[in-house]
Formats: structure tokens, sequence, C-alpha cells
């Protein structure tokens, strides 16, 4: 089941050869090789066990040369909010509601309101409730930046978000876990989906802590995920 079927995640660009990038400035790390030397001795072959190596290794900070850029939309304000708290490596544009007029937006529903039709009715009421002052304010000549305070947080905006592939590490910890909010867990899982496509060995232990690092932060709010990871590798071990 989609749970944010607006939700509209695009991998837009990204630095050239981005796990190449990486493993160029970790080799250099290590290496008395002059720049010609250094750039010819990183062949294709040698990308790979370099990246599985500062990955390993937690060198987060060569990751920081590999730049990846989406363009998000159908997202609600509820969630552009939580996403712009990520503040280390990480650059925003979002489409003003200061300077731009809201126009029969869309509303975000979260899956457990639509669930249920009378709720969603009620949901949207509500929603349209707050639309229509915002616009009869609007039309009575108030400035689109004061009449906003009466839009739901529900309501649909878009973001050009930038990070860096470490910035992007730390945010799928944090957001592709369980725990996580619905609608920026399946933003997070979105673009973790992109990225992997993207530059799979760079990515390759990106995502919750219990998939990234074989542990779980949680405790006693813990979805389980964690010792059903554990059972399948003790089940591997034994085979
Ligand atoms: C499940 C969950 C629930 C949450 N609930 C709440 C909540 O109830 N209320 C709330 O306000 N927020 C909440 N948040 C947001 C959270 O507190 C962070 O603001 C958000 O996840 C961004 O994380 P960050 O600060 O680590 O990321 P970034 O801002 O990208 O920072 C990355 C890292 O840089 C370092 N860093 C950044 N700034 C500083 C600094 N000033 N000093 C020292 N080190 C720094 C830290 O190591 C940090 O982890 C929640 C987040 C999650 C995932």
């Amino acid at each position: 089941m989609n749970d944010y079927p607006e939700l509209k995640v695009r991998l837009i660009a990204y630095t050239p050869d981005p796990e190449w990038v990486v493993a160029v400035a970790a080799r250099l790390c290590y290496s008395s090789l002059d720049g010609e030397e250094l750039l010819h001795s990183m062949t294709g072959d040698r990308v790979g066990p370099m990246l599985k190596t500062v990955i390993e290794k937690g060198h987060f900070s060569v990751l920081e040369h590999a730049v990846f850029s989406f363009l998000i939309e159908g997202v609600s304000r509820v969630t552009t909010h939580q996403l712009v708290r990520h503040r280390i490596g990480c650059s925003y544009s979002q489409r003003s509601q200061r300077y731009v007029r809201e126009k029969e937006p869309r509303f975000i529903v979260p899956p457990e309101i639509r669930a249920d039709e009378e709720k969603q009715e009620e949901f949207v009421k509500f929603c349209r409730q707050g639309y229509e002052a915002y616009k009869e304010q609007v039309a009575s000549g108030v400035r689109c930046e004061s009449a906003r305070y009466l839009l739901p947080q529900a309501v649909e905006s878009k973001i050009f978000v930038s990070m860096s592939a470490r910035a992007l590490y730390h945010f799928f910890q944090l957001r592709t876990c369980e725990r996580a909010q619905g609608e920026i867990r399946t933003l997070a899982k979105r673009m973790l989906k992109e990225v992997q496509q993207a530059a799979p060995r760079l990515f390759q232990k990106a995502g919750p802590p219990c998939v990234g690092e074989g542990s779980c932060p949680e405790g006693e709010f813990s979805c389980g995920r964690i010792k059903k990871l554990q059972q399948k590798e003790d089940a591997a071990e034994k085979e």
C-alpha cells in the first residue's frame, strides 16, 4: 500500500561519479602518491574496496565530497518542518508561503485517517475551513505572509534538497527507522532507494542503525527488527 500517494521524490542531480570521487578523497589520506598518480591509481576495481574500508572504519568525512539533490513534491508542511531540522551538510529551497499565493492546495492526509472515510471527510473539511479563511483574508487585502497563519500543516509543499552523502547517512539513520514519523520515514526510504540506485557501493550501509550498524538504540521502544535480523544472521552462520 502506498501510504503517501501524493509524495513524489526525484533525484535530479549528483556529483559526477560520486563513488570514485569519495574513493579518491579517501586514498589521498593514506597515500604518498602525487596528484596525477593518485588519480590514475584509483581504477574502477579499487573503488569498491576503498569505499568498504572507509565506511566500515567510520571515516565519514570523505563522504562529504559527494552531494545529491532532490526535488520533493506532495509533502506536507509537517514533514518539511522535520526535514529542515537536519542542518549539517544540507541545503534547502522551499516554495514560499510568503510570496506564493496558495491556490486550491492539496492536503496530505495521514494513512490512519485515510483508512476511515468519515475521519478523512472531517479532516479535509477542517483543512478546507482553514484554507477558505486564508482565501477570504487574502481577498480582503491581507498579504499572503500574514494570511498563511491560517493554513493547516497538512497543506502540500515543494522543496529542493541537497545533501552530502555523509549528511544522507545520518538522515537515513534517524528517519528510515520505524520509530520515525510515517511521512518523513516514507520520504527518507524513497530518497534512500534513489541514492542506492545511483551509488550502490557508497550507500551500502545506509539505513536505520539495525541495518547499518547491527544495533538498535531504541531500547524498550525498539520495533523488534534488530532481533529478527540477528536471528537471520545466526541462522546464516549455522548453515
Ligand atoms: C524519532 C525522532 C523524534 C524527534 N522528536 C523531536 C521532538 O520532539 N522535538 C524536537 O525539537 N525535535 C525532535 N526531533 C528532531 C531531532 O531532535 C533533530 O533536530 C533532527 O533529527 C536533526 O538531527 P541532527 O540535529 O542530528 O541533524 P543535523 O542538524 O544535521 O546535525 C548533524 C550532527 O551534527 C552535530 N551537531 C549539529 N549541530 C550541533 C551543535 N549545535 N552542537 C554540537 N553538535 C552539533 C550532531 O552530532 C548532529 O547529530 C526528533 C527526531 C527524530 C528522528
